[in-house]
């Protein structure tokens, strides 16, 4: 039976558009102001691909060491490459041993099924396992990372990994067709339609994951610009504005449920001597040091901002008055070794609680700054509370 479209003009059409969608990648990678992680790789991995393809439709022109073997061999590298550029997303390594064994282990029976016993059907049932297994690896590596809750959850992700399972079970039902019905005397452009629907939703779903690989990579560049927005360059907490934000949040919940919550107001003491004694740039790594010594001291839901300058905010969430001055006095005792090569620093730290007739986040600024007024007053390297 004749298939609607052949095979070769099938897959030198996908390879096109697939050469199209790498070109897309790497001007994407290009055009991103900060460099996305695996962005490149899977740049690379679609030319890989689209090159492949140049390869296979050369079949009967160019010689078989080229046209089988080599484009086999790389196809397969493309595949490891697209996943090396997924594990760069998430920061985690390749672990290679494993994969090298894999593409070596393929690369013989595929040399052996082209040169010593020449079998279509035995290259494609290694390729095929090969390739079923790398994809079906690399959807369950990114459906992992794509948890809920996940710190990069994503639809693009989401969207990559079904994608990726798609691939992977276009291969499995390639394979488990050829071992149920081998096929011998069939060839990658056989005129049937099982090769036809191969090549067509092969070329399709890899078309599908570049897309995916890009929304995955415009969604980090959007990550990475709203993280901008919202932290502070120097210390990496929350901005001011954030942290406001964040401040209004949590004025409103207690609104609305009655739940108590505290707010600390920290400002570095005699900072400017800092400055003075060892230059900026040594008050700069201070406040580096100081802002990751508070954080540390913090549970996960308390939020740390800068307020300003070097002038902190805590906001203590479900907190009663007990365990804030608890949370202040951890965080003056964690604050007052010197840090390794750097002096010393004191902070003082001005304490409120959320009262019921707060109307605004002003008010609550206006009392813990109060509050550390009156600890600077005192003597600094100390706490006060004031709570109307
Ligand atoms: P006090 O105990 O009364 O708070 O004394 P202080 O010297 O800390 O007084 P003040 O708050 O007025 O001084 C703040 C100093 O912090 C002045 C400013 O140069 C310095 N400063 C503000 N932001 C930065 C910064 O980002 N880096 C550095 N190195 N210094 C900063
Ligand atoms: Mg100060
Ligand atoms: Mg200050």
């Amino acid at each position: 039976m004749n298939a609607l479209l052949d095979a070769r003009t099938a897959i030198v059409m996908a390879s096109l558009l697939g050469g199209l969608m790498g070109l897309v990648l790497a001007l994407l990678q290009r055009s991103t102001p900060s460099p996305v992680p695996g962005l490149k790789l899977w740049a690379q991995a679609t030319g890989v691909v689209f090159v492949t393809a140049l390869l296979f439709g050369a079949r009967d022109v160019l010689p078989d060491v080229v046209s089988i073997t080599l484009a086999n061999g790389l196809l397969l590298w493309s595949y490891l490459l697209y996943l090396w550029g997924t594990h760069s997303y998430f920061g985690v390594p390749m672990r290679w041993r494993g994969w090298w064994v894999l593409w070596g282990t393929t690369m013989a029976v595929l040399a052996w099924f082209a040169h010593v016993v020449p079998s279509f059907g035995g290259r494609s049932f290694a390729m095929l396992a090969a390739m079923a297994f790398i994809m079906g690896y690399h959807a369950w590596f990114l459906f992992r990372h794509m948890r809920a809750g996940g710190a990069h959850a994503t639809f693009g992700g989401r969207f990559t990994a079904c994608w990726l399972a798609a691939i992977a079970g276009v291969f499995a039902l390639r394979w488990a067709h050829l071992v149920l019905l081998p096929q011998d005397g069939s060839h990658l452009f056989a005129p049937n339609w099982v090769q036809s629907a191969y090549a067509v939703s092969y070329s399709l779903v890899l078309l599908m994951i570049t897309v995916g690989f890009a929304l995955m990579a415009s969604e980090r560049v959007r990550e990475t610009f709203e993280h901008q927005a919202t932290h502070d360059t120097l210390t990496g907490v929350l901005n001011r504005r954030a942290l406001l934000d964040a401040l209004a949040q949590e004025l409103a919940r207690s609104q609305r449920y009655q739940h108590p919550f505290a707010v600390l107001m920290l400002d570095l003491d005699h900072f400017k001597a800092v400055n003075d004694r060892h230059g900026h740039q040594v008050g700069d790594l201070v406040l580096q040091q100081f802002a990751r010594r508070v954080a540390a001291t913090l549970r996960p839901n308390d939020v740390l901002g800068r307020f300003g300058g070097e002038e902190f905010v805590v906001i203590l969430p479900e907190t009663d008055s007990a365990s804030a001055l608890a949370t202040a006095e951890r965080v003056l005792q964690a604050v007052r070794p010197p840090p390794p090569g750097l002096p010393a620093v004191t902070t003082s730290i001005g304490l409120t609680y959320w009262q019921a007739h707060d109307r605004s986040v002003d008010a609550l600024i206006e009392r813990s700054d109060r509050a550390l007024y009156v600890a600077k007053s005192r003597g600094r390297d100390r706490i006060e509370v004031v709570t109307d």
